[in-house]
């Protein structure tokens, strides 16, 4: 399986990076029809804006409706945000749905499509109902999976507070990973474009720094898209729980892999990694008041019910807290830490 590689440095030429990436591996005509639904699942995650590098850059958004819309499809975008009830204004700070807007694709709120029930997921229709579907993520780190990519991105496709049930249903990373290979085998994308001309490293998702990582990667398969990505920010690529277990489960390729494009030794950059990679049952959330709007939003995220509060501060249940860290990932002041005790 081909994974392109192309060097970009700059969100405005962004069409032609793109274009050129997925030239090196066939073309959209290779999965495009005239009057195919294709869906774009960007990477939307909470309301942060483009240059914060946590959600799919709209550049790229924009630039993948106007490759669509030249194969004669009909693009869509969508997507929900980590929380109930937060996707509108994700889309909105985010800018997607200004070059939705601009663009005239239809924007898609997972959270109002409804859900087909699979394997025991609630997952939104449109991933099931669409003729093709591309997976649109950013390149970060993430403190519970280590690596967010191509097939994690298919988590937004579970709406609003379900996915924090779904924390608390599977706990530990491999059965974590292996609900996310539910997912993704159901909804079947036909490719992957990696946004990582801004990437995040440390504590990502969303609590990481902004790295300048100017690259755009493209495969027709997003476990291999996964692989080369993840090595190219410095991680072995198997011991990222989706891609490893999507190789034992047969639902990518990992070992036939052709890098086209720029060598992977060009443009690696070896991306700091979350203080819970090493030791997580060590690593728990801490709050900087002084930060803390008390807006509520960890203490309705929390899957387990661990965050109260008592005396007008935050405070965490260690006993309870399994470890899931969604509280600082949502948290929209970024004021819950992760810290090693
Ligand atoms: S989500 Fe963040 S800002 Fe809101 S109450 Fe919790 S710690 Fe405070
Ligand atoms: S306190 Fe935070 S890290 Fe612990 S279970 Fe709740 S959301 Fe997850």
């Amino acid at each position: 399986m081909n994974v392109s590689i192309v060097k970009c440095n700059d969100y405005s030429t962004m069409k032609n990076a793109i274009k050129q990436s997925l030239d090196l591996i066939g073309g959209l005509g290779r999965i495009i029809k005239p009057n195919d639904r294709v869906l774009l699942k960007v990477n939307l995650l909470m309301a942060k804006k483009p240059e914060q590098a946590v959600t799919t850059h709209p550049s790229v958004v924009k630039a993948i409706i106007q490759l669509v819309k030249e194969k004669d499809g009909i693009p869509f975008v969508g997507d929900s945000a980590g929380g109930a009830g937060l996707t509108d204004k994700a889309f909105e700070v985010s800018c997607i749905k200004k070059v939705a807007e601009e663009e005239n694709a239809e924007l898609l709120n997972f959270e109002r499509t409804g859900t087909y029930r699979i394997k025991g997921l609630n997952i939104a229709k449109p991933l099931l109902d669409s003729d093709v579907i591309i997976s649109l993520p950013k390149l970060k780190t993430h403190t519970f999976t280590f690596f967010t990519g191509a097939v994690k991105n298919f988590f937004g496709g579970i709406p609003g507070k379900q996915k924090s049930e779904l924390h608390s249903k599977y706990p530990k990373l491999n059965d974590f990973s292996n609900m996310i290979l539910d997912i993704y085998s159901a909804v079947k994308p036909k490719l992957g474009i990696m946004d990582g001309v801004l990437g995040m490293e440390g504590d990502g998702p969303s609590n990481g720094e902004v790295v300048k990582s100017n690259v755009i990667l493209s495969s027709f398969d997003c476990v291999s898209l996964d692989y080369v990505s993840s090595a190219l920010i410095g991680y072995n690529p198997m011991g990222i729980a989706t891609t490893r277990l999507a190789y034992e489960r047969k639902l990518g390729e990992t070992e036939s892999i052709e890098i086209v494009g720029e060598k992977i030794e060009n443009v690696k950059i070896d991306f700091r990694k979350p203080v819970s990679e090493d030791a997580k049952e060590n690593v728990v959330p801490f709050v900087d008041k002084e930060k803390c709007a008390q807006c509520l939003t960890c203490v309705s995220i929390c899957p387990v019910n661990a965050i109260n509060i008592i005396n007008d501060d935050i405070t965490f249940n260690r006993t309870k807290c399994i470890r899931c860290y969604c509280c600082s990932e949502l948290c929209p002041e970024g004021a819950i830490r992760l810290v090693k005790v």
